[in-house]
């Protein structure tokens, strides 16, 4: 997808800027991104606290990828209960060549974050992709293709490779936190005791179960809330006209959403609120335009005949804004006396995100006596507004001669 011709999402190395929206992120803006990370990790805090596993259950790659496999090996006539498959040989071949389309598309979606579908396609047709994709496309697929063949659900659940309660581990560091996070107001899915009268053990529940537990036992850490044993057993009870006995519920203690208020919880909530506010804050006072100065090396300060001095740097530009911009420099002193500037600092035409590096000079209006002259340095847009501001000093050279 573009956004006025640019990449809705997109990774771009050679300049080391991100488009995102519309807008271009350059790498010094990775302060933006620091706290972006740390309000996702703060949704997910929460997300769990108060839906338990639905990240698992419901928008997961790894669960998309094995939906994905499970759907096509049932559309095949494979058996798929409580996440195991039943194929026959012919099955398994169809299933492994799906894997390996699966995992190549996977790999290339991938890669489309860092090129763009439409040069990658192109490319792949002239046979110029480069090594670079070539090797992600690879290492990805090959990754994703034995994760389909061998992993899938083992991912989200306890993996006991000598039995049962002997070296368990758990593969998915998500699914770790898990038993950290779930508190006693986490929506969860409940076997609803008071009813288990109405049971009739038809063992649906367990067989449509893709991690495999069984729900009438309590509540298990394996649960993802994906909900299909809810839905089994409502189709069964609803042939005898009665509600299922599986429902969702906040808390094992029947309190529904006043479960939620309880003090962890409305902490989270509370520091995520601030993070938020302070990206949005951010966000919208991002300069237009960045200036860095730096002295420039090998150019020493020289004093004029006029007595006057000069002093050498580069400056660097950066236009933030996806617009052309005309940008110039101006100097003035801490009083506000105009400092004179030599230099292609004027006129500067720079497209959306573009940068530019130049070389200037600053002179002093008089002669600096020893110590150094402090200069503003401001990047004006042409209609009076100063998009940045830098700091230089003109110094005295050290022998102090022509
Ligand atoms: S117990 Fe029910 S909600 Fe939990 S993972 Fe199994 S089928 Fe999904
Ligand atoms: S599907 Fe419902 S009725 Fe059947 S065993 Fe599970 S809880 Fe009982």
């Amino acid at each position: 997808m573009r956004i006025d011709g640019r990449s809705l999402l997109r990774l771009d190395i050679p300049t080391l800027s991100l488009q995102a929206f519309g807008e271009t992120f350059r790498i010094e803006e990775l302060y933006l991104f620091l706290l972006l990370g740390l309000v996702l990790v703060l949704v997910f805090l929460l997300l769990t606290l108060v839906l338990g596993r639905a990240w698992c259950g419901w928008a997961c790659p790894q669960t998309t990828l094995t939906d994905a496999a499970e759907g096509l090996a049932r559309l095949i006539g494979v058996k798929v209960e409580a996440g195991k498959m039943t194929a026959s040989t012919g099955q398994k071949v169809l299933l492994q060549l799906f894997y390996i389309g699966l995992s190549l598309l996977f790999a290339a979606n991938l890669t489309w974050y860092f090129v763009s579908p439409y040069d990658f396609f192109a490319r792949l047709s002239e046979g110029a992709l480069g090594g670079g994709v070539l090797l992600t496309l690879g290492v990805v697929g090959g990754a994703v293709y034995l994760n389909l063949a061998l992993v899938r659900r083992l991912m989200c659940k306890e993996f006991c490779p000598y039995g049962r309660r002997l070296m368990c581990k758990e593969f998915c560091p998500y699914g770790r936190f898990q038993t950290v996070l779930v508190d006693p107001g986490t929506l969860t899915l409940r076997f609803h005791p008071d009813e288990a009268h109405r049971c009739i053990g038809c063992g649906a529940c367990a067989r449509s179960c893709p991690t495999g537990i069984d729900i009438r036992r309590g509540y298990q850490i394996e649960c993802i809330n994906c909900g299909r044993c809810l839905d089994a057993c409502r189709q069964v009870m609803a042939r005898r006209q009665q509600p299922g006995i599986i429902r969702y519920t906040f808390g094992l203690q029947g309190r529904g959403l006043k479960a939620l208020l309880n003090p962890r919880l409305l902490l989270v909530a509370l520091v995520f609120a601030g993070l938020s506010a302070g990206l949005v804050v951010a966000m919208v006072g991002r300069p237009e335009a960045s200036l860095k100065l730096a002295r420039a090396a090998g150019a020493a300060s020289r004093v004029l005949a006029d007595g006057r001095q000069v002093t050498f740097f580069n400056g660097f530009v950066t236009n933030r804004l996806q617009q052309e911009r005309v940008l110039s420099l101006a100097a003035t002193l801490e009083d506000g006396t105009p400092v004179e500037v030599k230099g292609p600092v004027f006129n500067i035409a720079l497209g959306g995100g573009e940068k530019e590096r130049f070389n200037f000079a600053l002179v002093s209006p008089q002669a600096v006596p020893g110590s150094p002259l402090r200069v503003q340095v401001a990047l004006d847009n042409g209609r009076g507004e100063t998009l940045a501001r830098e700091q230089a000093f003109i110094t005295a050279p050290k022998d102090n001669k022509l």
